[in-house]
């Protein structure tokens, strides 16, 4: 491959002082063989260390002299593990989201995969392949698929973006299938995104069912063992259509013609540490880069990606009607707090005809804090700056920031009164109450708590739940989505005006889409379908929109709003977030800072806003504060932290950025 006799090479580790490359001598026996992208194993002190190949030159860079130049010792993977693009995209997610190499690299080399190259010196066991199911027939488009699959079809292989709004049930999942179907038969592969591990067993067998084994999975609820056969059955071309979470975006196909996303507003698509990226935004960069097209699908667009359709730059497509003209489920307000005697009574009747409901409480845990009823005493968390959740069944107090927990006490350590009280409820509780108050309703759990990471659980559930065995799934909101259950004839939504409530200028955004979103699970077969939406103060605008199924009116009036304020997608955004132990350290650095970006901004109309303690003050034992810079031009936020990056010393405080932040937090 190469007669080049030095290789440069980013180092498979963490640190800022690996953050350049690190060059290495070819051996002879290796020129031939050594490709960029290939896994190394070079010297490192006394051991040795795993890096990966970037480029080749034939003279030494000046700054270093022959004997600082070592061998490198060896291959990893006769197959080289990223591509000249996925070397670019690596260069653009460094630059883009201000990380280090190593932190981009191993956004496309996920944890496994590298534990299995370090480990590796010879050529991985090819695995059998996965059984195939019999590859089934796609059923006839409605009239109103059938119009937009037209739109698809003719301009796929333009490499275009797609926002495809259709109401819940429309088909829009019948038109990825078709889309995918289009794009295999020209010899090219497809990422399919989904925004919860919940939905993967379900869109997973959709996709197995349609495409057999050419299927593959990635998702974090997989072992690693799973996970690494996965990769490698894309990195070798066995798979050629990639159903996962948000880190599939990275998935290595060697040529995609097909991205997609669907229920594309979600914010689980957000990285939200490291690099953190959004894969509609990687999928953006692919587009341009690979001509590959790109669908979002929801419901309930962004308004981000609904401002970029209405502008023109997506091509808008609409699904106005549901599958077999099935209404929208109908919705109705019941007024009152906790499990009202209507949702009960409602739930029962469908029980009774052999139907099934779906209970969403945003909320985890059995009451949302504890309380001593003498001296008002509320137990928080050491570490974060908020109070821990009341978990019944171990009798613990859980943060629901860090995850710290510790046994609920019996008396209060301030006053040593037994009189405890548990207020509020989360869906914990509301699993007992409904076992107490309705004990032939056959009820699972779904929630953090229950299901951990472990997709398993899901699967079980789901597959329960589909043959019947179940009559309800209560959950937060990992019932909300996706889920495809035709039986469902009821949806109650506990406590659905609090999401309302959060300092965040897209809390109505969210709240309409959830409450949309976990609506439409709701009337999917033959009966028409029922929402309850329980709400101790219903905000007129809000509700009057969102039970109507007025998403465009609801849209337009946000749209006001935002413009008005300045804010997304009438403004980009760049978040700085500062923390440290220390308060009053992080207090001066946050305003140093300020004061070094302040002049940068005012040159580069670039607002900056802050420095202020975030809302959530404290978390995992760091202080933190933000400052927030808003332009209208993304490049002008870019430049001033290029150029103001270097002036920046940040000594103990950590420093991230994020930009287009979906969190403020
Ligand atoms: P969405 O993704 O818009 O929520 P789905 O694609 O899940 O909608 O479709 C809803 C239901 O209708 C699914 O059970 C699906 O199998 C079924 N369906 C979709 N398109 C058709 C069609 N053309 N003919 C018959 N059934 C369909
Ligand atoms: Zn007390
Ligand atoms: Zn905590």
């Amino acid at each position: 491959m190469t007669a080049l006799s030095f290789c440069h090479t980013v180092i498979d580790g963490n640190g800022p002082y690996l953050d350049r490359f690190f060059t290495y001598r070819v051996p002879p026996e290796l020129s031939e063989q050594l490709q960029v992208g290939h896994y190394v194993k070079v010297p490192w002190g006394q051991k040795e260390r795993g890096a990966v190949v970037h480029s080749f030159s034939h003279r030494l860079p000046p700054e270093l002299s022959d004997e600082d130049v070592k061998l490198i010792s060896g291959i990893a993977d006769p197959r080289p593990v990223i591509g000249p693009l996925q070397w670019k995209m690596v260069e653009w997610l460094r630059g883009f989201y201000f990380g280090t190499w190593s932190e981009a690299l191993r956004c496309l080399l996920p944890g496994p995969v590298l534990q299995g190259l370090r480990k590796s010196t010879k050529a991985r066991k090819k695995k059998d392949g996965i059984d195939q199911p019999a590859e089934e027939q796609p059923p006839r488009l409605t009239g109103e698929q059938e119009q937009v699959w037209g739109q698809l079809q003719k301009s796929l292989a333009e490499g275009k973006t797609f926002l495809l709004q259709g109401v819940t049930g429309s088909g829009k999942t019948e038109l990825y299938l078709r889309a995918t179907a289009h794009v295999l038969h020209q010899g090219r592969q497809a990422i399919v995104l989904v925004p919860e591990v919940a939905l993967t067993p379900q869109t997973q067998q959709r996709y197995r069912s349609r495409f057999g084994s050419r299927v593959c999975i990635l998702h974090s609820g997989l072992t690693d063992a799973q996970r690494r056969r996965e990769w490698w059955r894309i990195r070798d071309g066995e798979a050629a259509v990639v159903v996962g979470t948000r880190s599939a975006i990275f998935a290595p196909v060697e040529d995609c013609g097909l991205i997609v996303l669907d229920e594309e507003h979600d914010s689980s698509y957000k990285q939200g540490s490291d690099i953190r990226y959004h894969a509609r935004q990687v999928a953006a960069w692919l587009s341009r880069e690979t001509k590959c097209s790109v669908i979002l699908g929801s419901a309930t667009p962004s308004l981000e990606s609904y401002a970029l359709a209405l502008g023109g730059r997506y091509q808008l497509l609409e699904l106005h009607r549901r599958v077999s003209d099935r209404p929208l489920p109908e919705m109705r307000i019941v007024q009152g707090r906790g499990i009202p005697h209507q949702v009960l009574q409602a739930l029962a009747e469908r029980k009774a005809k052999g139907e099934q409901s779906v209970v969403l409480l945003n909320r985890r845990g059995f009451s949302n804090y504890l309380q001593c009823n003498d001296c008002g005493w509320v137990p928080e968390c050491t570490e974060c700056s908020i109070s821990l959740t009341y978990h019944k069944a171990k009798r613990a107090l859980r943060c629901h920031y860090c995850g710290a927990h510790r046994r609920a006490p019996d008396a209060c350590p301030e006053c040593g009164s037994h009189k405890l009280e548990y207020p509020g409820r989360g869906t914990e509780r509301v699993e007992q109450e409904l076992s107490t108050r309705l004990p032939e309703l056959r009820v699972a759990r779904l929630d953090r708590d229950t299901v951990g990471g472990r997709s398993q659980v899901f699967s079980e559930v789901f597959s329960e739940f589909a043959s019947g065995g179940l009559d309800c799934l209560l959950g937060t909101q990992m019932v909300a989505k996706g889920l495809d259950f035709p039986r469902v004839t009821l949806v109650v939504v506990l406590q659905a005006d609090t999401g309302l409530h959060l300092p965040d200028f897209r809390a109505n955004e969210r709240t309409f889409s959830l409450l949309t979103q976990v609506a439409g699970r709701a009337g999917r077969g033959e009966e028409p379908g029922e929402v309850l939406l329980v709400c101790s103060r219903p905000q007129d605008h809000f509700f009057h929109h969102l039970l109507q199924h007025r998403w465009k009116e609801f849209m337009a009036s946000e749209q006001e709003l935002r413009r008005a304020l300045k804010y997304p997608p009438y403004a980009r955004l760049l978040r700085l977030l500062l923390s440290d132990e220390k308060e009053e350290r992080l207090e001066k650095k946050a305003q140093e800072v300020a004061g070094i970006l302040e002049p940068v901004c005012h040159q580069s109309d670039v607002e900056l806003l802050g420095p202020a303690p975030c809302p959530l003050e404290r978390l995992q034992g760091r202080y933190r504060w933000h400052i927030i810079l808003r332009a209208l031009k993304v490049q002008d936020l870019q430049n001033v932290v290029r150029n103001s990056r270097p002036s920046l010393n940040m000594g103990k405080t950590r420093l991230s950025f994020d930009p287009d932040p979906l969190d403020l937090l």
